[in-house]
């Protein structure tokens, strides 16, 4: 028998998440973020959630690919543009639109000889200091791309620093709205924070907006707000089964460090998930855990491949009983956000999802409906 962890993907409730972001921005168009392999999810699995996308954004061409494999025909983004310049014969290829946010891909696009001009998204650092050209800069750089014959069409877009947080995104929308004011062109801005938080005010209104973390079921803006707050729903799954119990008495310790001391008789769950699983190890005692669908909590330190629980309030639960680490308990619907374990770990919920390890088997539970 296989090690019981698994990650299951729902698709359906990356369906209902988008659809959560359509009524939050109902004049936008839908970049769904699928970088890094979906946000752990597979690319693969989460499209089946996203058929209702207008576009897709991703990081590596790769990722591009494979949408297009899935026969994917309409807008696809790369967020970072390319990183050098014969990724831009695959980007005339796949008919990829890309960013462009420096001089040096500027460069590539004049040297790059194609019969099918690009579009580009031209991108304003407008406060966030990672990509883009300064708003001083950024109308040079739109001349001089306006002027190649390798460029058929210009957007703008621009990144929000503190969309999920108290300084907002008025400062950055400001310089982004003036400067592009009188250019022709389609504009992004908003990532999913920006998306649900702002998607209806008319001066962060956008041609297009860049949910990612939102599709997944996690509240970009926790804790402010939690995913139940904002009516998403997990997309993810982490579920694994008891591997193993012991009956604690008063003054026994629980794992490497004895990091945590019984204060009277206890019923302990070994549950097979490690931080070599890509759970997290920076989770201590009382993170929240479900057994058979109850939560409970997380003892002791997490180690490679075992965490132990309390299973005081499941008291029915032994060898063999389901446990969720974080989504959606199979047997009674529980839900364990994702965003409560990061939490306490110190993380966010983004983290998590990608670092899910190689070694736990991913499923959709549509592939399982379709067999
Ligand atoms: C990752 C990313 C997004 C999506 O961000 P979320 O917070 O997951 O919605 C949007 N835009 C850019 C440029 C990104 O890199």
């Amino acid at each position: 028998m296989p090690r019981p962890i698994l990650a299951t993907i729902h698709p359906q409730a990356i369906r209902h998440n988008l659809q959560r972001v359509r009524s939050a921005a109902p004049d936008a168009k839908l970049m769904c973020v699928t970088k890094a392999n979906a946000y752990g999810h597979g690319i693969e699995r989460a499209f089946e959630g996203m058929r209702a996308a207008d576009g897709f954004a991703v990081l590596e061409l790769e990722e591009a690919q494979r949408l297009r494999r899935l026969d994917w025909r309409g807008p696809i983004l790369l967020l970072e543009g390319v990183f050098e310049l014969r990724d831009l014969e695959l980007c005339s290829r796949l008919g990829v639109w890309h960013t462009v946010h420096c001089d040096e891909q500027i460069d590539w696009l004049a040297a790059h000889k194609t019969q099918i001009p690009h579009r580009v998204f031209l991108k304003m650092n407008s406060g966030m200091n990672r990509l883009g050209f300064t708003p001083e800069r950024f109308r040079s750089a739109y001349a001089r791309l306006n002027a190649l014959p390798q460029v058929e069409e210009i957007s703008f877009v621009t990144h929000f620093s503190d969309a999920d947080g108290p300084r907002g995104i008025a400062h950055q929308l400001e310089v982004f709205m003036q400067v592009t004011e009188d250019l022709p062109g389609e504009r992004s801005a908003c990532n999913s924070a920006g998306a649900l938080i702002f998607g209806s005010d008319e001066r962060a209104r956008n041609d297009w907006v860049r949910p990612g973390i939102v599709l997944y079921g996690s509240a970009p803006d926790y804790p402010q707000r939690t995913a139940q707050d904002w009516g998403l729903l997990p997309a993810m799954t982490l579920s694994t089964k008891v591997i193993g119990v012991q009956n604690l008495k008063a003054g026994d310790t629980v794992g490497y460090g004895s990091a945590f001391t019984a204060d009277g008789p206890m019923k302990l769950g070994v549950i097979a998930c490690g931080y070599a699983d890509g759970y997290p190890r920076h989770c201590g005692t009382d993170t929240p855990v479900l057994v058979n669908g109850v939560r409970t909590r997380l003892l002791g330190r997490v180690s490679m491949d075992m965490i132990c629980v309390d299973l005081t309030p499941a008291p029915e639960a032994g060898v063999g009983s389901e446990v969720v680490l974080w989504g959606r308990s199979p047997s009674t619907g529980t839900l364990l956000s994702i965003d409560e374990v990061a939490a306490a770990a110190g993380t966010v919920g983004y983290e998590l999802m990608c670092a899910v390890a190689p070694r736990v088997p991913v499923v959709s539970d549509e592939d399982v409906l379709r067999k």
